[in-house]
């Protein structure tokens, strides 16, 4: 049984009670009710946060690779004995089924032992001068990577603890210092994970976690002179306004999608349904890799609408804690922006085939078909648990529809033709494409990209070590 506490913040290496005597409640999306407290940090509080982490970064840069990553297992061990713990706070605190929640952190473990044998393995390279007409063999070029210094890492709501997580462990093994601003609703799973490394003894001021709204002090953070790289993931509009006040410090932006399901003519329908419908609609649509609309060649689209409604159908609908798929929204607002998609698509001649119903924040899983281009639904990404179809006549047309999308994260295409899936696959403007598979990050060393609106740079492990740091070059004068 979670207790009701308030929640400290956490600065060079000490828990502490912000100043500014202001705490945030933190309300449970499905209980309704508080379940804890969080500090609203001031700004002088953010300075000295920075600060801390500077000072600590010095010395971690020096450390040793195999001493970084000794911290660093002790970290992923503290998380998997907490599991049970930060499973109940996920669960609680952003309505994700305990064993999903738990999922989570045990993947957020593995995910750290993996970044740190992937840093153990990464090395530089070496050039002769000689290999450049006119060069002399006497000048050799040696590259190594070296950190940035303190890199400032924004989290969602969804994955609170391995998203944050994928964030803060390769800054670590580069030799970076970490500024953590978890989300708001998302920051007691954030103590959580920090408790986890507080206990693997990390040295003081090496991560700070900073709670607070981000409209408060995400600004200044991004801001501040004393950040050298921005990690960030979250919504579109928060990433680009983010972008804006960023200038030139290096940034990694994993943002929104639209991830389309093409399904062609000749795919297999049942397994196409249900990798869409599991695609979906797991935690209510709330994953930025969840398929968000289906573009169906209309030959086989009736036969594909009968098999996901009967698949949308079959999901649990309900609590977090029964394991439900589809569980209530993060917040009534989220609600009610996804209830007005649907009206919105209603209005202008959309089929509701199944759902359309609402309890305060709980939206019964929806599928809405003969979804047209002039509905909001048709291009806006809901974050909850609703799936528009669109029935096309072409593989062109479904590539067009894909690509007329200000989002460019993932797509998936189901056919029984490898040829036909290359020739889509290469023509959708996303990061990745999946092949009669359900859209999805992972597994977490895939590299894992946004273009256009989903965002900018590559995160999955290799690539986030190498986002953490620049390569510097000595050059080797040898005596002839
Ligand atoms: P969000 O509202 O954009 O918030 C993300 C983070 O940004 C939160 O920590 C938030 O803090 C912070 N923030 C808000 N304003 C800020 C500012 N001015 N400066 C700096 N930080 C600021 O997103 P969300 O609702 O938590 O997450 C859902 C979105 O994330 C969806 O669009 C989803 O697709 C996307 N997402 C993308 C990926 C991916 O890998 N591509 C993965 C997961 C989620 P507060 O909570 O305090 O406002």
């Amino acid at each position: 049984m979670l207790t009701l506490s308030t929640y400290k913040y956490y600065a060079n290496g000490e828990w502490k009670e912000s100043e500014s005597g202001q705490t945030i409640d933190i309300v449970s999306p499905y209980l309704d009710e508080v379940i804890g407290k969080v500090q609203a940090i001031t700004k002088k509080e953010v300075d000295e946060a920075i600060r801390f982490a500077h000072e600590a970064q010095k010395e971690w840069a020096e450390t040793s690779l195999q001493q970084r990553a000794a911290y660093l297992y002790k970290w992923a061990d503290e998380l998997v004995n907490m599991q049970e713990e930060i499973a109940e706070i996920i669960m609680k605190e952003v309505g994700k089924g305990r064993k999903d929640a738990q999922k989570e952190v045990v993947r957020t473990a593995d995910f750290i032992r993996y970044t740190i044998e992937e840093a153990l393995h990464m090395h530089g390279e070496s050039m002769r001068g000689d290999s450049f007409p006119g060069g002399a063999a006497s000048k050799v070029a040696i590259t190594q990577r070296v950190p940035l210094g303190v890199v400032l890492a924004v989290a969602p709501f969804n994955y609170p603890v391995n998203l944050a997580a994928a964030k803060v462990a390769p800054a670590l093994m580069a030799g970076n210092a970490v500024i953590f601003k978890p989300a708001t609703q998302g920051s007691i799973s954030g103590v959580k994970m920090i408790e986890a490394l507080d206990k693997a003894g990390l040295p003081k001021g090496l991560v700070n976690l900073v709670t607070g709204r981000g409209a408060v002090i995400g600004d200044y953070l991004v801001e501040h002179e004393g950040i050298n790289m921005i990690s960030f993931t979250g919504g579109t509009n928060t990433g680009v306004h983010l972008a804006e006040k960023a200038k030139m410090i290096p940034l990694v932006l994993e943002l929104g999608g639209k991830d389309p399901g093409i399904v062609c003519e000749d795919a297999d329908l049942h397994e196409a349904a249900l990798q869409i419908i599991s695609g979906a609609f797991s935690y209510s649509g709330q994953r930025c890799t969840a398929i968000k609309r289906v573009l169906v060649h209309e030959n086989v689209a009736d036969e594909l609408v009968t098999l996901l409604k009967a698949e949308v159908e079959k999901l649990s609908v309900g609590s977090p804690e029964q394991e439900s798929t589809i569980v209530p929204l993060i917040d009534n607002d989220s609600a009610s922006f996804v209830q007005g998609l649907i009206y919105d698509a209603i209005q202008k001649g959309a089929t509701v085939v199944t759902g359309n119903k609402r309890e305060q924040n709980l939206i019964y899983p929806t599928l809405l078909d003969h979804v047209t281009g002039n509905m909001h639904v048709a291009w806006k990404e809901p974050f909850g648990p609703v799936l528009p179809i669109i029935r096309v006549k072409s593989d062109e047309e479904a590539i067009h529809i894909a690509n007329k999308s200000e989002f460019g994260l993932q797509a998936s295409v189901f056919t029984k033709d490898i040829n036909r899936a290359f020739a889509i696959a290469n023509k959708i403007d996303t990061g990745s494409v999946q092949i009669n598979g359900r859209t999805e990050r992972g597994p977490d060393h895939f590299p894992f990209i946004g273009v256009k609106g989903s965002g900018m740079g590559v995160q999955g492990i290799r690539k986030s070590l190498e986002s953490m740091t620049r390569e510097k070059v000595l050059v080797l004068n040898l005596a002839d």
